[in-house]
């Protein structure tokens, strides 16, 4: 009889143990929906899309964020992109070492992140992804780098300019990929549009590793892309107004 009740309470233990991981497995699932970013793009099984963008950038003060795991520098108000209609007010850039997105599987050592937002009925968010390459110096890069705090703080210079209209962006938006896609940090929410910019920018080895000292790997991994057709944009229709 003492056998029978010790293999009941076994079985019932292994009952509840069952029951616990299939709520943790829901749990996981629910949390991170089926449109997670970043993804691996491949670039022979996109299809071709246009959308109508429209550049507003007005340059800002130098306002540079050494934070935990992340060099950012929030951009003064003022500057916005509108993307098929919808303006998007441009908050802040930031990196990631090494990038986020993949290009036909290959990482690069370094991404850009421009971050815009938008109040709808739910946030909603337009980022610009620009990959970069080892090699020549960027000269965007080179403008505010050496003003980062080498330690986690923030660093405000009222009197210096930075213009990423005339520094990083003319040349850009002729070919780039769009998805619908999350932020690549918490709380992953999937109201975001991905600009990922089809040509490779290159910094200096110097740059990389200095960004690479300042922040630390701060990656997301790749997520499926599941549903999701990557959309390849040769677009005339972009306007310039500075
Ligand atoms: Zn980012």
């Amino acid at each position: 009889m003492k056998y029978l009740i010790y293999l009941l309470i076994f079985i019932m233990s292994l009952v509840f143990a069952f029951a616990q991981n299939n709520i943790h497995q829901a749990q996981c699932v629910t949390e991170f929906g089926s449109k997670q970013s970043p993804v691996n793009i491949v670039t022979g099984q996109c299809e071709l899309a246009e959308h109508l963008i429209d550049l507003h950038y007005e340059p800002s003060h130098e306002h540079l964020i050494h934070e935990e795991h992340c060099v950012k520098l929030d951009y003064d108000p003022g500057s916005y992109i509108v993307f098929d209609g919808d303006q998007f007010d441009f908050l802040q850039f930031h990196f990631h070492t090494p990038s986020e997105h993949h290009m036909d599987g290959d990482e690069y050592p370094l991404e850009m992140h421009m971050v815009h937002f938008r109040q709808d009925t739910m946030p909603r968010y337009l980022v610009i992804g620009l990959l970069f390459e080892e090699g020549k110096e960027d000269p965007f890069i080179k403008h505010f780098l050496n003003a980062v705090p080498e330690t986690v703080s923030v660093a405000d210079y009222p009197d210096l300019q930075i213009d990423i209209s005339q520094e990083l962006m003319p040349s850009d938006f002729g070919s780039y990929y769009h998805y619908d896609g999350s932020l690549t940090t918490p709380p992953y929410t999937e109201t975001v549009e991905w600009v990922i910019v089809s040509k490779i920018h290159t910094a200096s080895i110097t740059q990389i590793k200095k960004l690479e000292e300042l922040e630390g790997p701060n990656n997301r991994k790749i997520q499926e892309l599941k549903d999701r057709v990557i959309q390849e944009c040769h677009s005339r229709t972009i306007t310039y107004k500075f």
